[in-house]
């Protein structure tokens, strides 16, 4: 694939993507299955790939068509500003999509300046514009400086009586005609039979048949209302492959919850080309994601894609920040809890070996190994924790610490780090001083006036005073407290408010973790029913909470001294 936006003629496009087409093929009439075997890191499978995958003809390779801009845009109160869908772009061009469809051309004037501004940009991925099948939509692509079309066109009964009010010949003749109109202007052409699923096979296959020989480079095959599972969808999908010459690609919704498992199928069944969402965003319950299904075709099915899997969780952060959709905790690879262990058997397991509980290496994706406290918490969790923390303790030390975490986990409580630097801190013996001594806050908010704020506080001996404004009076005084600590480039990455008894003047508590600017971070836990002071005081609790696992080990070699001292 080429990079830069320069546009190519018809006929150099219809070649790479028939000599792209035979690529895969080859790679599969080679017997790459063995391949695939090979590459997959199912160690020790009970069903190999080799077994599981027999009498396919797996590609080597598939693209990855990215439709988080576009198809994951119309997430449910998504909207994205301009430059806010221009820097994804860029950061999934650098993540090695190989198709970015970055939105609907013909829905605003923001859209079309966003693919002007792409075009000046010159992506490795193509940049691709969605489009109806008809002449206006169309120019919105053409003239705007997208390198790549993709046409969708309902054809199933329900879509073309009910919303389209056309008939089986008019939908055929809107087809090629679009995908005429596409390729005499030289650029690949990408043609989707919306609501493919649930289409008559009969007629699908003489819409996919009549749009190949307009010159369609790529035929995708959505299963736009999520209605298919991965045995009918891999029947489907490879149906339309026999019946034409043209790559293949597949693109599914979540409704059942195997929109992954779908995708995979359609791989199976000879696709060459996986329409994926970061995070699985999208429509209703969203599409595959894009993270879900790079990560099984290479662990399980030995499949390759150009997507620098090492990047999946920044650029994943990235989306959930300018969506506000964050993946829940126990989502697959990129889940805060992906990588996480609690009861004691598991981290033991894993500290022995890591993939006795983990089914490949987080670093692979991005990730970090994490061990969470909790009542089901074992010693060996605790001192490791804690030695990666700085503590070197005794094994009775750390018994006596895995006690109290217990104690504390069976009284439903999660343990955070500076909750569980305090115990080891009383355990050997440590004092410190607070970094920060919270004096005076002040806030004003109201519905008429920017909420601003002003906290006074002794950083490390020295009396600060800092005012910021923020979008509420919470953020007004966080903001402020970063000023005054000195700690600007420290980053509120999770807040949690619980009330826990009922009423507006509820007693609450605070939950917040910052990280800093090494990626380290630490939590801070407040408790009181002024919702804004709380916060402020679990922010100030993390920030004192700031030791390095150097300032640790310093301080339990001090502690140390002085018992000996005391003791000679
Ligand atoms: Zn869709």
């Amino acid at each position: 694939m080429e990079t830069g936006n320069e546009q190519k003629n018809g006929d150099t496009i219809m070649k790479e993507n028939e000599e792209s087409a035979a690529g895969v093929a080859d790679a599969a009439d080679v017997g790459d299955v063995a391949a695939a075997a090979m590459a997959s890191n199912i160690a020790g499978a009970a069903v190999s790939a080799q077994t599981a995958f027999e009498g396919l003809q797996l590609p080597k390779s598939v693209l990855v068509f990215d439709t988080t801009l576009r198809d994951g845009e119309q997430t449910p109160g998504v909207n994205l500003t301009a430059d806010q869908k221009f820097e994804l772009a860029l950061a999934l061009d650098d993540l090695g999509v190989d198709v970015l469809e970055a939105g609907f051309p013909a829905s605003s004037d923001g859209e079309r300046e966003l693919f002007r501004r792409l075009s000046r940009e010159g992506l490795n991925a193509k940049v691709c514009g969605l489009s109806r099948a008809c002449k206006p939509d169309l120019d919105a692509v053409l003239d705007n400086g997208a390198n790549y079309v993709h046409i969708f066109l309902a054809t199933s009964e329900l879509h073309m009586k009910h919303k389209l009010k056309m008939t089986r010949q008019q939908v055929l003749d809107a087809a090629v005609d679009s995908v005429e109109y596409v390729r005499s202007h030289g650029l690949p052409c990408e043609f989707s039979a919306e609501d493919a699923t649930r289409t008559d096979m009969g007629f699908l296959k003489q819409v996919y048949c009549a749009v190949e020989g307009a010159g369609a480079t790529m035929l995708n095959v959505p299963d736009t209302v999520g209605v298919s599972v991965p045995r009918a969808y891999y029947l489907l999908v490879k149906e339309i492959k026999e019946a034409t010459r043209t790559p293949i690609s597949v693109h599914a919704h979540n409704d059942l919850g195997v929109a992954v498992a779908n995708t995979l199928a359609g791989v199976e069944a000879g696709a060459s080309q996986v329409q994926v969402t970061m995070n699985g965003l999208g429509e209703r319950s969203g599409n595959a994601a894009l993270e879900d299904t790079v990560v099984a075709l290479a662990n399980a099915y030995g499949v390759g894609t150009n997507i620098k899997k090492e990047h999946l969780l920044s650029v994943s952060q990235m989306v959930a920040r300018a969506t506000r959709v964050h993946p829940p905790r126990n989502k697959p690879v990129v889940g805060e809890n992906s990588f996480a262990h609690s009861a004691g058997i598991h981290v033991h397991g894993v500290l022995a070996h890591a993939l006795a509980y983990e089914p490949y290496s987080p670093e692979t994706v991005g990730q970090k190994r994490r061990i969470i406290l909790g009542k089901l918490t074992g010693f060996a969790a605790v001192k490791n924790v804690l030695s990666q923390m700085g503590f070197d303790v005794t094994d009775e030390q750390a018994k006596q610490v895995t006690a109290k975490v217990k104690e504390m986990g069976d009284a439903g409580r999660r343990i955070q780090d500076f909750e569980l630097v305090g115990l080891a801190e009383k355990m050997v013996g440590i004092q410190r001083k607070a970094h920060i001594a919270l004096g005076q806050v002040l806030i004003t908010t109201g519905n008429s006036i920017m909420p601003t704020a002003s906290v006074k506080a002794v950083v490390d001996g020295k009396e600060r005073t800092a005012c910021a404004t923020g979008v509420g009076p919470v953020d007004a005084a966080l903001n402020a407290l970063s000023e005054v600590s000195g700690e600007r480039s420290a980053k509120l990455k999770e807040y949690k408010l619980e009330a826990i008894s009922g009423g507006s003047d509820a007693v609450c508590e605070v939950t917040v973790t910052i990280e800093d600017a090494e990626g380290r971070r630490r939590s801070g836990f407040a408790i009181g029913q002024d919702i804004v002071m709380a916060s402020v005081e679990a922010m100030a609790s993390g920030m004192n909470n700031r030791y390095s696992h150097e300032d640790n080990r310093k301080a339990v070699a001090m502690a140390k001294s002085n018992a000996a001292r005391v003791s000679e």
